[in-house]
């Protein structure tokens, strides 16, 4: 059951992934975003899905880094410390996005990208309402098998998950996950 969770999140990450890579490869001049770009990083919670996600890997490779003073928590010389691991949210970080909330149908996007006008296909546009609603749900199963569903609407400080002070069931988790590695 763990495993299908986690199967199905780190799919839609690669799915949100695969947008950059799409805009990248076929109009890179519309990109300005690279490595070193920190403007959308101040990102300072997750729920608990995200938070066990990234536990994963600072248990392998020791969160306990100095940090950024202001701004997300594992953002270091303008680096995310977690980059591969980095929640949903910041993977649409700088792609062009789409929502039914919006009040007019254009596509929003970063202050760095997409600076001049263009007729775009839709399939370079992120609906962050797939990805909002599918999140949502991944979490509410990972809550679910926690024994804890109202943990679904919880967030925790990244902060707190850099330094490993988790709620006791994320962290009992977590021991079982490298356990079964
Ligand atoms: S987790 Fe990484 S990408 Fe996301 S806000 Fe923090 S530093 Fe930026």
């Amino acid at each position: 059951m763990l495993s299908e969770i986690l199967r199905n999140y780190r799919t839609w990450c690669l799915y949100c992934d695969r947008f950059l890579d799409a805009a990248l490869r076929d109009h890179p001049e519309h990109i300005n975003y690279k490595a070193g770009c920190s403007s959308c990083c101040e990102l300072d919670s997750v729920n608990y899905l995200e938070a066990f996600a990234i536990s994963t890997v600072l248990h392998i490779s020791n969160g306990s880094q100095e940090t950024n003073r202001s701004g997300c928590v594992f953002l270091t010389d303008n680096k995310c410390r977690i980059y591969s691991s980095r929640p949903i949210i910041c993977r649409t970080h700088g792609l062009l996005l789409k929502s039914n909330d919006q009040t007019n149908s254009a596509a929003v996007n970063c202050m760095h990208n997409y600076k001049q006008p263009l007729k775009i296909s839709s399939r370079f546009i992120l609906d962050t309402d797939s990805v909002t609603l599918n999140l949502i749900r991944f979490n509410m199963a990972f809550c679910m098998l926690l024994g804890d569903p109202e943990a679904g609407s919880k967030r925790i400080y990244l902060k707190d998950v850099s330094l490993g002070i988790l709620p006791g069931e994320i962290a009992g988790i977590i021991t079982e996950y490298h356990a079964g590695m």
